[in-house]
């Protein structure tokens, strides 16, 4: 029992872990590393050790040929200690940079590998910040756990040994010390997890303020929230401030206990070494050399007790960082079957699904689409359109029936043959900071410059790009940052085209075109790829007028499944959604 207790900590774990999973594959480095800490504190024992041949060879003696001697011996031992202090000093950032890098990287593929579940309610900006300082922190905890705690453990054992081979009397006094900082370090680290653990939190939620407001500046400045922003923004670094500032003093208090006790110590010497040299008649450079040795391991074993304390920090954030890694990937499991390559229908049968505990999104839906056909989505807010639009994109998996591409229920398809079936154009196209042709040729990475050519002068996105200096090869900066609404959208079409897909949806993608414009662009687009399923989930009545069937959802529910015309006339429900006067349609 006794055994397995001084690694049952969680944060003993995951020192454990991070040293297992990052030493082996560095380990050439870290036997540098180590040539390096034996050479820093062999050398730092003989600066120590030296300062009893300059007192007794050159000051008590008076020789000057031993003060040559000392003098190049000096010089010597500060070119060892500074050479292998440097040399380690590179290989301390080297591990630091490595490691903070691979875990930073690995922490972001597997979150963007993750369920679209993981982002809801979160802000992108946090998930961010923690990512960064949480692959910090590993490249933190393994340095300090390895370069530093050991470089500073070998010196301050050799002054030690330097101390007792000089005075082991005196070194047996000055041994209390330790216990006695280590008693104290221990409370420390308990309080400092506590508050590392707030700082990991709230500095995400500064980020995800900040970024928050940054990103919606219209919305903020057009009803005047610039100063609830500002309150909140400042409200979360005055509580990061606070809590950093307790940290700081938690750390620094062992600053001034330990020197408290090495006055002690030294002054405590003085006395008993003046006794010793006029009753007992030691030499002065003796006590030198144990001074210096003694003065030189106070830095050591400062340096030792704040690494303590950084590594209980940095350990709370590599638990983090685990606790991201080992999520499991809560997507739903697919199998490995892939579509028939011809274009075939869709078919749902009796597919419900709820978020949570909550009633259901989606009730006992079951529908059929035919290759080829145009079908509109719509119903009221809420009604289960987004959620349907998901389930067919394997973001979600039914909780039950079943959805069929063709004959294959799309849970046994491979989610990336399923995806690469689909296309999805939604209402905020996303566009990635590059040119115009590199955001189409995302669609489909095989795509040639021909294709390509194609899908834009199908979704007019030639028309503005042939204005712009470089044409399709325009850098469009973040988020399409200097184009229109509307030229995003055309974007997105064409990504979609030169996709090749079984399945289009439209999700709102035409909404910042004109009712002329759209028309012409979708009867292009369907005209490009006549076999697939193309669905719009759509407010707009005139989208309705040339689709080949409505699906209108309630509550989750399919209300009706009919074209446009029949339930113009007969219903009311559909009437009252798009505002038709039942005349209309006499
Ligand atoms: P629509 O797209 O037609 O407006 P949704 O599919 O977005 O409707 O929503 C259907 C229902 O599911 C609504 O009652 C909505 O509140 C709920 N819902 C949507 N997204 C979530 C979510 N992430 N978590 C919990 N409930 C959700």
């Amino acid at each position: 029992m006794k055994r397995a207790k001084w690694n049952s900590s969680p944060a003993t774990q995951t020192a454990i872990r991070l040293l297992k999973e990052t030493l082996p594959s560095r380990w050439k480095f870290l036997l540098l590393s180590l040539i390096c800490m034996i050479g820093v504190a062999g050398f730092t024992g003989a600066l120590a050790y030296s300062t009893k041949l300059i007192v007794n060879d050159v000051f008590v003696a008076g020789s000057t040929f031993a003060a040559w001697q000392v003098a190049a011996l000096v010089v010597f031992i500060s070119v060892g200690r500074s050479g292998f202090g440097y040399a380690n000093s590179i290989l301390r950032v080297w591990f630091d940079l490595s490691i903070s890098a691979e875990f930073q990287k690995l922490g972001f593929e597997k979150i963007i590998y993750n369920d679209v579940r993981k982002f809801q309610g979160t802000q992108p900006a946090s998930h961010m910040a923690k990512l960064l300082i949480y692959g910090r922190a590993c490249g933190n905890a393994v340095i300090n756990l390895t370069n530093e705690f050991m470089t500073h453990l070998l010196t301050l054992i050799v002054l030690i040994g330097v101390m007792v081979f000089q005075d082991p009397i005196m070194s047996l006094f000055c041994s209390v010390l330790f216990p006695l900082i280590f008693f104290m370090i221990g409370r420390l680290t308990r309080r400092i997890r506590v508050v590392a653990t707030a700082e990991t939190l709230l500095t995400g939620e500064i980020q995800g303020v900040g970024t928050e407001a940054i990103e919606g500046i219209k919305t903020v400045k057009s009803y005047g929230l610039e100063t609830k922003t500002v309150t909140r923004f400042s409200n979360a670094v005055t509580k990061l401030q606070s809590r950093m500032n307790s940290l700081a003093r938690m750390a620094a208090i062992t600053m001034p206990v330990m020197e408290l006790l090495g006055g002690i110590t030294l002054a405590s010497f003085v006395v008993y070494a003046s006794w010793q040299t006029t009753s007992l008649g030691k030499t002065p450079g003796e006590f030198t050399a144990f001074i210096t040795a003694f003065l030189l391991a106070y830095q050591p074993a400062e340096r030792l007790s704040k690494i303590i304390v950084d590594v209980q920090k940095s350990l709370v954030q590599v638990e983090e960082m685990y606790g991201v890694l080992d999520a499991a990937n809560t997507e739903n499991e697919n199998g490995d079957e892939v579509l028939e390559p011809v274009d075939t229908k869709l078919t749902l049968e009796n597919v419900s699904f709820a978020y949570g505990a909550e009633t259901d999104a989606l009730q006992d839906v079951s529908f059929q689409v035919q290759p080829g056909e145009r079908v509109a989505i719509v119903g009221r807010s809420g009604a289960g359109k987004t959620t349907l639009i998901d389930l067919l994109q394997g973001f979600y998996a039914p909780s039950s029936g079943k959805i069929c591409v063709g004959d294959k229920n799309i849970a046994d398809v491979k989610r990336a043959n399923l995806r690469a079936n689909i296309a999805y154009i939604s209402q905020d196209v996303f566009l990635f900071d590059g040119s115009i042709r590199e955001n189409i040729a995302d669609g489909n990475p095989g795509a040639s410059d021909q294709e390509i050519e194609t899908a834009a002068r199908l979704a007019q996105v030639e028309t503005f790009a042939n204005a712009l200096q470089d044409g399709l090869d325009t850098q469009i900066g973040p988020n399409g940052g200097s184009l229109s609404g509307g030229q995003k959208q055309r974007i997105g079409i064409a990504r979609a085209l030169v996709k090749h897909a079984k399945i289009y949806i439209y999700d709102e993608a035409t909404s910042a075109l004109d009712g002329q414009t759209e028309r012409a662009i979708m009867e292009a687009a369907i005209a490009h790829a006549p076999q697939s399923i193309v669905l719009f989930v759509t407010h707009r009545p005139s989208t309705l007028q040339w689709v080949d069937r409505v699906l209108m959802l309630d509550a989750g529910k399919v209300a009706a499944f009919e074209t446009h015309d029949a339930l113009t006339q007969n219903s009311e429900a559909y009437r009252a959604l798009f505002n038709l006067a039942s005349a209309e349609t006499a």
